[in-house]
């Protein structure tokens, strides 16, 4: 057996291309040393905020290096332990390298139970896409019952656990996506009020206003650019915007133009606050809870979009960008 790694090899010139990651084989590990574990790639979990890191800026995680590992987060199962905390049979989650097999020590890794949950939940909705969606939505947007929460990237893993969050908290929720299947979606699956596909609007302000006419409380964005910009024409006074991610602009190569929005915010005294869910750490446990427990009774669902085979890992990353995932894209090796 040969193990298999996908190393970064250009930084990406706007939209990723298969061509700016390159594979490499090299013989399987035979030997651990003590404290270490030898880890067998399940679920590897492909996420837009990579983008950022395969780019050479400074930002809140330093860029990836060329010619040496992605790395993302990883479902692995244990298939040699010289630790204490780990046994043979075990999976765990963690930032791991895309590599079919890889030495790890214990640290930043936690055991997860596939009798609790399937293996690749652990990477969305009780893993860091789900306490996104929580700690976001509850700490910045601070949501009250009856009030209007708009959400872009609505069908994706984020977005579609804040829309679903919005509704146990009492919320109108109103979901932004590119396709009307994903629209269709929202509301049957998810519970959504209302839903915009972006794509066959001609004019969001219009669309935004005709869905929210009681104005907006709070909005999650996830894309930034354009569509962001339409939402500022109404929201209400004191609203909370939750600057989660900026899709539409991560592959561009000039600065994005767009709207002025100091006036809006001054006018409403609304709020617009860059959230990281690193800085909520303190906050997991309490979001994992919830989380765990409104899976268990129901009230919360995902969706998945599972891409089959290591070699596919780049393209399902790239594939985000083309909106062909419904909730959390994931590759199975
Ligand atoms: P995702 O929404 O599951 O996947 C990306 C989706 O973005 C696509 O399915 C696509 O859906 C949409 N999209 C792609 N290009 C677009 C464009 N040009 N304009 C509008 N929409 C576009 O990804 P996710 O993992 O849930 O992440 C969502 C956002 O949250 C990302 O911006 C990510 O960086 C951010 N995030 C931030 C944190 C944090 O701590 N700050 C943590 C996790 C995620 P459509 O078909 O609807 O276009």
């Amino acid at each position: 057996m040969k193990t298999q790694t996908i190393l970064l090899k250009n930084r990406p010139e706007g939209k990723p291309k298969l061509s700016d990651f390159e594979f490499t084989t090299e013989d399987s590990i035979e030997t651990i040393s003590s404290g270490e574990m030898l880890l067998e790639t399940a679920y590897v979990s492909v996420d837009p905020y990579l983008r950022g890191r395969m780019s050479d800026a400074k930002s809140y995680v330093p860029p990836f290096e060329l010619n040496k590992p992605i790395h993302s987060g990883v479902v692995a199962k244990v298939i040699d332990s010289k630790n204490d905390k780990f046994s043979e049979g075990d999976y765990v989650s963690g930032m791991l390298d895309w590599k079919t097999q890889q030495i790890s020590k214990v640290e930043d890794l936690l055991k997860v139970d596939a009798s609790k949950a399937p293996l690749s939940a652990y990477l969305g909705i009780l893993g860091m896409t789900g306490l996104t969606a929580y700690c976001g939505l509850t700490q910045i947007g601070k949501p009250q019952a009856g009030e209007t929460l708009v959400v872009s990237g609505a069908a994706g893993a984020v977005g579609s656990i804040v829309g679903q969050i919005g509704k146990i908290l009492g919320l109108r929720v109103i979901g932004i996506a590119g396709t009307d299947e994903k629209i269709d979606m929202l509301k049957s699956k998810f519970g959504f009020d209302a839903g915009i596909n972006y794509n066959t609007t001609d004019n969001m302000k219009t669309a935004i206003a005709e869905a929210a006419p009681d104005g907006v409380d709070i909005y999650f964005d996830n894309v930034g650019g354009p569509i962001s910009d339409a939402i500022f024409f109404s929201i209400n006074k004191f609203a909370r915007i939750i600057n989660c991610g900026a899709i539409s602009v991560y592959n561009n190569t000039e600065l994005p133009k767009g709207l002025s929005v100091q006036p809006f915010l001054v006018k409403n005294s609304a709020l617009m606050q860059g959230f990281i869910v690193s800085n909520y750490v303190e906050k997991f446990p309490e979001a994992m809870k919830q989380l765990s427990e409104w899976l268990a009774e129901g009230k919360l669902t995902y969706t998945e979009t599972i891409v089959d085979g290591f070699d596919n890992i780049p393209k399902a990353f790239i594939d985000l960008f083309e909106g062909k995932n419904k909730g959390k894209m994931i590759v199975k090796i």
